[in-house]
Formats: structure tokens, C-alpha cells, sequence
């Protein structure tokens, strides 16, 4: 993702940088919060539908992880990379956290659902600690959490599982992953990719070489295409670290003031 591009029209990182201590003494819990844009907010169910899949795929390593709804946001748009890319969506945030607008941020994941389309990338976008998403319409009509991931978490590709893994994609991003914590493998005559490459592992313009944690991407000619929803085990392990990691800078925090 172009960061830079993210950070020119924010101007200033420093008040993003008070969304991580928004929260006091919030023991290890993750806190993420979900906000829908007005026009997302219009289909039953998608904020319950998102909380659930956030709540079961980011239950790791012993954290609890209880997302909250904030609520719906009026915006420009529903074009949900720009939100965020071009700074609405961060700038909005860091407005709730001055008291200025009715939007309350979490010291973890900030993320907004619109209802853009998710045939064109990018679909949506994430950098640390804010994240946004089209596809609300798509999320409307998931099946629930258990009726889609049974027991091994992997599901063929359907533009509302799709949907759920991008928005998958940018919650790791706000958490800060990277795609290269990505991994697709060969599994029987299907690739099986997971949250951090979702489907940049059959995208032709993606660069190939080897993520970090799962070796080079197999070639997807011809082959089923499945989303496994659990992050890979060394996105898992740096979440862990980045948890314990956040919980320290929060303490430091407190001791200065
Ligand atoms: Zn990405």
C-alpha cells in the first residue's frame, strides 16, 4: 500500500499517534470498533455480521477480542481506499478523539464499512491503527460466522466471503501487517491464500516473490481459488508481538503523565 500517500494527506501523523492511548489500563484486551457509513447502514445485520467475523478470526494468542459498534458516519463518499487514503476517515477519527465529532476512537482498530463496489481495486485500506471497506451490501447477505468458516476455516470464493477477507486484509493492515505476512499454497488442485494476500496470490501484476512467511506464492493458472480465514501463523505471532508491544507504549504513556 502507498503509505506515503496516506501520510501527505493526513499532514500530520502526531494526532493519529493519540488513537493509541485512547484507552486506559484497557488490560490485554484488542480493542476494535466498526462504524458504517449512512449508506451502509442500510442492510440489516452488517455491523453484528462484522463484529462476529472480527470477534472469531482475531481471537489470538489468549487476547480478548470484544468489538464494538460505533455507530454510522456520515462521508464524502463511498469510495472506501480514498476515505482513508486521502485522509477523511483518519482525519474524522482524530476530530472524535479532540471532542470535536460524535465518533469515539479505540486505542486498536478503527475501522469504517461503507458501501462501495468491490469489483475494482483497491476496495478499501488500511494503516495503523484505521482501516475502511466497501462491500457493505455484499457483508449483508454473508452467512454467519459458523455456517461459512465450519471447521477448517477455508471457503471457496464468493463475492461475499471476498468481501469479508479484504475486510480481513485491512484490519491486519490497521494492526500492522503487511503483505508480506501473507501465504498461498497448493492444497489438492486448489490455492489456498490467506487474509494478508487474499486474492493478490492470483493477482498477475503482484509482484511473486516470496512473502516472509510462507515462501514463494504458487502459480494459480487454472486453478480452485479458496480464502482461508485465519491469518498465517507468523501474521498470528506478530500480532502477538505488536499486542505486547502496544500494552508497553500505553504504560510508558501513563507514567508521563
Ligand atoms: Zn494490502
Amino acid at each position: 500500500m502507498k503509505r506515503r500517500v496516506f501520510l501527505g494527506a493526513v499532514g500530520s501523523m502526531a494526532s493519529l499517534g493519540t488513537l493509541a492511548y485512547t484507552t486506559r489500563a484497557d488490560d490485554d484486551a484488542l480493542a476494535v470498533r466498526i462504524w458504517l457509513s449512512e449508506q451502509a447502514g442500510r442492510y440489516d445485520g452488517v455491523a453484528d455480521r462484522v463484529r462476529a467475523f472480527l470477534a472469531r478470526t482475531l481471537a489470538l494468542e489468549r487476547r480478548r477480542v470484544e468489538p464494538t459498534v460505533g455507530g454510522t458516519v456520515s462521508v464524502s463518499t463511498e469510495d472506501a481506499a480514498r476515505l482513508t487514503s486521502r485522509g477523511e476517515w483518519p482525519l474524522a477519527l482524530a476530530s472524535g478523539r479532540l471532542g470535536r465529532r460524535d465518533i469515539d476512537p479505540v486505542s486498536g482498530v478503527n475501522l469504517l464499512v461503507t458501501d462501495g463496489g468491490m469489483r475494482d481495486a483497491p476496495t478499501g485500506y488500511g494503516a495503523p491503527h484505521v482501516a475502511s471497506v466497501g462491500g457493505a451490501r455484499h457483508i449483508g447477505r454473508l452467512e454467519s460466522v459458523d455456517d461459512l468458516l465450519g471447521n477448517d476455516w477455508i471457503v471457496p470464493v464468493t463475492t461475499a466471503a471476498r468481501t469479508m477477507h479484504v475486510l480481513l486484509h485491512e484490519v491486519g493492515h490497521a494492526l500492522g501487517l503487511a503483505h508480506r505476512h501473507g501465504v498461498a499454497v497448493r492444497s489438492g488442485d486448489a490455492i489456498v491464500t490467506t487474509p494478508m494476500l487474499s486474492s493478490y496470490a492470483w493477482d498477475p501484476d503482484f509482484d511473486p516473490a516470496p512473502t516472509q512467511c510462507g515462501g514463494a506464492i504458487p502459480s494459480t493458472g487454472g486453478r480452485e481459488r479458496l480464502l482461508d480465514f485465519a491469518f498465517s501463523a507468523c501474521a498470528r505471532r506478530e500480532l502477538a508481538v505488536g499486542g505486547r508491544d502496544g500494552n508497553r507504549s500505553e504504560t510508558r504513556h501513563r507514567a508521563a503523565d
